[in-house]
């Protein structure tokens, strides 16, 4: 039992020194992809901010001059057309149309908002976990499990257990191999515990900036009557709806008053869920810079301490 735990203890003890070189790469690519992304993210914003300037006021005489209902009519024909999700077909001449402007648009910023908040979401799960207590609580444990449990375990175990598969395996190797994975582990160690400490600093002081996801609630369901632009029928449709097709003349009754302000709601929805995605991504690059300028500045400065012990030797 106790040969086992000192085999995996060592393992990891191993790897800790085997990450190393790939740890700064890695973790270096991903923070520099994050950052790119933040500063894409921060220009829209910012050009989001300047656009939603305009006043409530002023959007709601600019709704009142839209029509209500607007029928769709064929460019070519002037028949009745129907409304499709990129165009408007007109079923008489076979004519394809521009669909109304709102209409795209508003189909497009939905799209949009709804694809910014998945990506808020994954990543506010990620910065939640890790600034959550949990995380600084183990963040601190795995500080102390170094050198108090890790770094004896494999000290002890080695003189008690000589023979374990490891150990035999590391005999294998000549003596000049084993002294180079031992020193790199060891420095693994050393770094390690240097990447806890500070993990743990930032894990509580970042906790406070961890942004609230916004819910967007759904269109308002129920039906709604009006009266047929092109033939003065009645007409019933989806509260949600864009537009309603006429029973009676079969003219498409577009919604532009309800389209243009369904196109403003989301991209409001859009701005906050960037906003969102914004602060949730700004933590996790923190962690990822720091974890890799953490490492950088001990790479280099056991690089430039092994420089300066070898020229002490030399002179
Ligand atoms: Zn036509
Ligand atoms: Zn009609």
């Amino acid at each position: 039992m106790l040969a086992y735990l000192y085999q995996l203890c060592l393992v990891v003890f191993l790897l800790q020194g085997f990450t190393l070189p790939l740890l700064p790469a890695v973790s270096g690519a991903l923070w520099w992809r994050l950052s790119r992304r933040l500063e894409a993210l921060r220009g829209e914003l910012q050009a989001d901010r300047r656009k939603g300037a305009e006043t409530d006021e002023a959007f709601g005489r600019m709704l009142a001059r839209l029509p209500k209902l607007r029928p769709l009519n064929c460019e070519s024909c002037g028949g009745a057309v129907l409304l499709r999700e990129d165009a408007t077909l007109c079923p008489y001449c076979g004519a394809r149309g521009r669909p109304p402007e709102d209409y795209a648009a508003a189909l497009r910023l939905k799209a949009e908002a709804e694809r910014l908040l998945k990506s808020a979401v994954r990543h506010w799960r990620v910065a939640n976990l890790l600034t959550h207590p949990l995380a600084r609580w183990t963040f601190l444990l795995l500080i102390f499990a170094e050198p108090l449990v890790l770094f004896p375990a494999v000290v002890v175990g080695s003189n008690v257990f000589p023979d374990a598969p490891l150990d035999r395996a590391f005999a294998a190797l000549g003596e000049g191999w084993a002294f180079l994975l031992m020193l790199s582990s060891f420095l693994g160690f050393v770094v390690w515990m240097v990447v806890f400490i500070f993990l743990a600093g930032l894990s509580k002081s970042l906790r406070v900036k961890l942004p609230v996801v916004p819910v967007f609630e759904g269109a308002a369901r129920g039906r709604e009557t009006a009266s047929c632009q092109a033939c003065g029928g009645a007409v019933e449709y989806d509260a949600g709806a864009f537009a309603c097709l006429c029973g009676y003349c079969n003219v498409e009754n577009f919604r532009a008053r309800f389209v243009r302000r369904e196109r403003v709601r989301a991209e409001r929805q859009g701005a906050s869920a960037g906003s969102a995605l914004f602060g949730a991504a700004e933590i996790i690059e923190e962690f990822l810079g720091t974890f890799f300028f953490v490492l950088l500045f001990l790479a280099v400065a056991s690089i430039l301490l092994t420089l300066f012990l070898a020229f002490k030797k030399l002179l």
